[in-house]
């Protein structure tokens, strides 16, 4: 980084300079600037000295500005400024060490204004400290756009980590995270839990007779039988494997009992097709059945407590020759 000339000295103009546009009185504002040093940059040079506190203002050339303080996130953004654009102001401010590293892309000249002087500017022509507050208020608005952005994405890959991917159901992460709550609050209001347990029948000789991949088909056909069936208020998760699991908030022992012979039921009919064939022609499948064990939360019981309890009753369905609700 070489100095080249002053402002004064050189050819370039207030209006050259965004911050500093617009001003009543351009002449008091060279004057002001006029022994700031303006320095030359080679491709890929870095400024020396970034850290300090000082505004530069790049007159020719193009900066690229890693961990960029301008939008008060040291995250790795880069951002490119042009001429007339500055990096430094946030800084010379809040007397904050400048965090980015400025390097140029081209052959680049910038002027290079102390923060003293800057705080001259401000005292004594109200147009930069008009311009400064555009600009800050402008990346104030940058940031909490960016901010935002990047909720609603961790939202998104949060939500996305909670859904089983074969089947769409909720996963085991979801359960987790919820069924404590879905059982406080049930023991809280009083209001009945039922959770019913669902396997599927001899699905291993299924895998072994169609193929794995018309396993997954017949995952994916079970599933769609709870996530149809259900209430808006009840939830479906696979809890592993060919497992299942139904949750119907507010609903007593005669009514789960009623939806699992309802699930059994549309599960024996549900069609189960192989992987598309070549030709488009679809294989149906022999049906599958499922064998559910129905639970309520009881009086002290804990999560744990109630999916016990509906693998108890599940266990029974087995015993009893699958293809059946138990309780
Ligand atoms: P039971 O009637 O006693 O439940 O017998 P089962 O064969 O269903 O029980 P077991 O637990 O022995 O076997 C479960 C099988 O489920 C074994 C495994 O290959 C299959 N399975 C588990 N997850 C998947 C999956 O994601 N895709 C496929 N295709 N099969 C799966
Ligand atoms: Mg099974
Ligand atoms: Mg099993």
């Amino acid at each position: 980084m070489k100095q080249i000339s002053t402002f004064g000295s050189s050819s370039y103009q207030i209006s050259d300079l965004q911050l500093l546009r617009n001003s009543d009185d351009d002449a008091a504002v060279a004057r002001l600037l006029a022994n700031c040093p303006i320095m030359q940059l080679e491709a890929e040079e870095a400024v020396t000295e970034a850290s300090r506190a000082r505004l530069y203002i790049l007159l020719r050339g193009a900066l690229s500005v890693a961990n960029d303080t301008r939008t008060g996130m040291a995250d790795g953004t880069i951002s490119k400024i042009l001429p007339g654009e500055s990096v430094g102001e946030q800084s010379v401010l809040d007397e904050e060490t400048n965090l980015s590293s400025i390097t140029a892309l081209e052959r680049s000249e910038v002027l290079v204004v102390e923060a003293d002087l800057v705080w001259q500017l401000i005292d004594e022509s109200n147009v930069l400290a008009r311009n400064l507050l555009r600009l800050l208020s402008f990346r104030i608005r940058a940031a909490n756009a960016q901010l935002r952005r990047r909720q609603k994405l961790g939202e998104f890959y949060r939500q996305l980590s909670m859904i089983d991917g074969l089947t769409g159901l909720y996963n085991r992460a979801w359960l987790n995270d919820l069924l404590p709550t879905m059982v406080a609050t049930a023991h809280g209001s009083n209001a009945p839990l039922a959770l019913i347990m669902i396997d599927l029948d001899h699905f291993k000789k299924f895998n072994d007779s169609h193929g794995h991949l018309a396993g997954d088909e017949a995952l994916r056909s079970a599933a769609q039988v709870l996530s149809g069936a259900l209430r808006p208020t009840d939830f479906a998760v696979r809890y592993g494997g060919e497992e299942m699991m139904v949750l119907l908030p507010d609903t007593n022992g005669k009514v789960a009992l009623a939806v699992a012979e309802r699930l059994c039921e549309r599960m024996r009919q549900a069609e189960v097709f192989d992987g598309v064939r070549a030709g488009g022609v679809r294989q149906p499948l022999p049906h599958i059945t499922a064998s559910l064990g129905v639970a309520i939360l009881q009086p002290q019981q804990s999560e744990h407590d109630l999916i016990q309890a509906a693998d108890a009753a599940l266990y029974r369905a087995k015993e009893l020759g699958r293809n059946q609700v138990a309780a």
